[in-house]
C-alpha cells in the first residue's frame, strides 16, 4: 500500500506511446520509483496531487479526475475490496483545510504525455519563473504570497492552455431559453420530466407508445444512453423520435461509452438534429452490464469534465482543440446530483463542480428519505450556489416489496426502514402502497423553496406515469415545443 495514498493501487502504471529520449526515461523512472511507493503513482503525465490532498485520484477504479461518480459510499461500487479514493480525498481535504481546492475543473489525461514525467514540466515552470523568485518566495513568511509562489510553479502544469479549468462559476452566454424545459424553468413552473427507456432493437412501436402516451403529462423526456451498462437504441436517436412525436427529449451522454471526439460530434449531431437538452452522466460502471465487459478502469473525460468541454464549445464556440466554431450550438445542460451518496457535504462539493463546469440543471437519483434530502440542500445553500442550478429530484415508485428490498441495496440510494415495513405490511397491496409514497414524497418534495420539479424513474412501468402526475396534481399544460422549431 502507498505510503500517503490511503488505498491500494491494482492497476499498473502507465507507459508512453511513444519513444522518449533516455533523460525523459531516465527522469520518468526517478519520478516513478519515488512517486510510487509514496503515492501510488500510475504516471499519468499531469500530476494533481496538489489539488486533490496529495492522494492520487489515479486510484478511482473508475479513473474519474474530478470527483466521485454518483454511487460513492465509503467503498468504491465497482471494486468492493477498496476504498472509494475519492471518498478518501474528500476527508483528508477536509482535515487539512483544502476543501474549496476541490473546485478546479482539472483535465483529462493528455494520451501524447501518458507515461512520461512531470518533474521536467515543472523544473520548466520553475525557470519561467526565475528560480530565485521561486526560492525567496517559499521562504517567505506570507503565507498568501507563498501560496501564490507555489501555484505560479504547478497551476501552468497541471492546467495545459487547451484545458484552462479554474474554480470560478461562469454563467452561460445566451439569453433566450435553449429549451422548452429551460424556458418553463426560467418561469418558475414546478416541472415534471421522465426517463423513458430507448428500445432493445429496431422495432420501435413499444418504445413510441411510451413517449406518446406520456406526451401529455411530462415536460421532457429523458432517453438514457444504455442504462445499466446494456446496449440499446442510442439515446440521440431516441430523442430524434421523440421530436418527431411532439415531445421534447433530454438527451444522456455517458463518460463511460464515449470519448472526447464523438462527445462533441455526438452533441453537434444531436443539436443540428433539434435536441435541445443534454444530461452529462458518468454511467454505470460496466461491471453492472453486459459481459464481457467493457473497459472498466479508464474514462476519457469524465462527467464533469464533459460539461466544461460542451459549456466552452456553446459559449466560447471552442472546440477543445481549439478550433473556432463559426456557429454557436444551442443546448441546455444537466447533470445527476446524489443527494444520498457519502456524506451530503461531500457531494454538496461536487454538486458545486458541475454548476461551475456548467450544469444548469440537476436531476437527481431516486429519493426516498426527504430528510437527507434537506441536508443536502441545506449544503448547497452554504455554498450559494442554489440561484445558479435548477433541481429535479428523483423519484422511482415501488410496485412490490421485491422491488423496496432490492433498492436497499443500489449504491448512493437509501431506503428508510419505515418505508420498508409499509412495503411489508401491505402484502398484496404493496403496488398501491408504492403509488402512495411516491406522491407523498412527491408532495414533501414540492413543499421544498429550492426545489423546481421531480423526474420520475419507473424503470419499465412507464404506464404508471399518468396516474402519478395527475394525482400530484402535476399535469402541464400542453407545450407548444417553440424551442423546437
Ligand atoms: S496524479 Fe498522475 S502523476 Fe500524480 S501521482 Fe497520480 S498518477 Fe502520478
Amino acid at each position: 500500500m502507498p505510503i500517503f495514498t490511503p488505498g491500494r493501487r491494482w492497476q499498473p502504471p502507465y507507459y508512453p506511446f511513444k519513444k522518449v529520449s533516455l533523460g525523459k526515461r531516465l527522469l520518468a523512472t526517478v519520478e516513478r520509483s519515488i512517486k510510487g511507493p509514496l503515492f501510488g503513482c500510475r504516471m499519468c503525465g499531469n500530476c494533481l496531487l496538489q489539488e486533490t490532498a496529495f492522494i492520487c485520484p489515479m486510484e478511482c477504479a473508475k479513473g474519474a479526475r474530478n470527483g466521485p461518480c454518483g454511487g460513492s459510499t465509503e467503498t468504491c461500487y465497482v471494486d468492493r475490496t477498496r476504498p472509494c479514493i475519492w471518498y478518501a480525498i474528500y476527508d483528508r481535504a477536509e482535515k487539512m483545510g483544502r476543501s474549496e481546492k476541490l473546485l478546479e475543473v482539472l483535465p483529462p489525461l493528455d494520451w501524447d504525455k501518458v507515461g512520461t514525467e512531470t518533474w521536467g514540466d515543472v523544473w520548466n515552470q520553475v525557470k519561467h519563473v526565475g528560480v530565485k523568485n521561486v526560492c525567496t518566495g517559499l521562504l517567505s513568511r506570507d503565507a498568501a504570497n507563498r501560496a501564490r509562489v507555489w501555484d505560479s510553479v504547478f497551476q501552468p502544469v497541471r492546467q495545459p492552455v487547451w484545458w484552462s479549468g479554474d474554480s470560478q462559476y461562469h454563467a452561460p452566454k445566451y439569453t433566450e431559453p435553449a429549451s422548452e424545459l429551460e424556458r418553463r424553468l426560467r418561469g418558475g413552473e414546478f416541472v415534471v420530466t421522465a426517463e423513458v427507456a430507448p428500445s432493445l432493437s429496431p422495432n420501435t412501436t413499444k418504445f413510441l407508445g411510451n413517449v406518446e402516451s406520456l406526451r401529455d403529462y411530462v415536460t421532457a423526456m429523458n432517453f438514457t444512453d444504455n442504462a445499466s451498462a446494456m446496449p440499446r437504441v442510442a439515446s440521440w436517436a431516441s430523442g430524434v423520435m421523440a421530436i418527431q412525436k411532439h415531445v421534447e427529449p433530454v438527451m444522456q451522454i455517458t463518460a463511460r461509452d464515449h470519448n472526447r471526439l464523438n462527445i462533441q460530434s455526438d452533441v453537434l449531431g444531436a443539436n443540428a438534429l433539434g435536441i435541445r437538452n443534454v444530461l452529462c452522466i458518468s454511467g454505470d460502471s460496466s461491471r453492472e452490464g453486459a459481459v464481457p465487459m467493457a473497459r472498466l478502469d479508464i474514462l476519457d473525460v469524465d462527467s464533469i469534465q464533459i460539461l466544461w468541454m460542451l459549456r466552452r464549445l456553446r459559449d466560447e464556440g471552442k472546440y477543445l482543440d481549439g478550433r473556432e466554431i463559426k456557429q454557436l450550438p444551442k443546448y441546455f445542460l444537466g447533470a445527476a446530483a446524489s443527494p444520498m451518496a457519502s456524506e451530503p457535504r461531500f457531494q454538496a462539493i461536487r454538486e458545486h463542480k458541475k454548476i461551475n463546469a456548467g450544469a444548469q440543471f440537476m436531476q437527481t437519483n431516486v429519493v426516498y428519505d426527504t430528510d437527507i434530502l434537506e441536508t443536502w440542500l441545506n449544503e448547497l445553500a452554504k455554498r450559494n450556489i442554489l440561484d445558479k442550478v435548477y433541481l429535479l429530484i428523483g423519484v422511482m415508485p415501488l410496485k412490490s416489496l421485491k422491488m423496496a428490498n432490492r433498492m436497499t441495496q443500489v449504491p448512493g440510494i437509501v431506503l428508510p426502514a419505515s418505508i420498508l415495513k409499509r412495503m411489508e405490511a401491505a402484502g398484496d397491496g404493496a403496488e398501491e402502497e408504492g403509488i402512495k409514497i411516491a406522491l407523498e414524497i412527491i408532495e414533501r418534495i414540492r413543499a421544498k423553496q429550492a426545489v423546481s420539479g421531480v423526474h420520475l424513474m419507473t424503470v419499465g412501468w412507464e404506464s404508471i406515469i399518468p396516474r402519478i402526475v395527475t394525482e400530484a396534481g402535476l399535469k402541464r399544460v400542453p407545450a407548444e415545443l417553440k424551442a423546437l422549431a
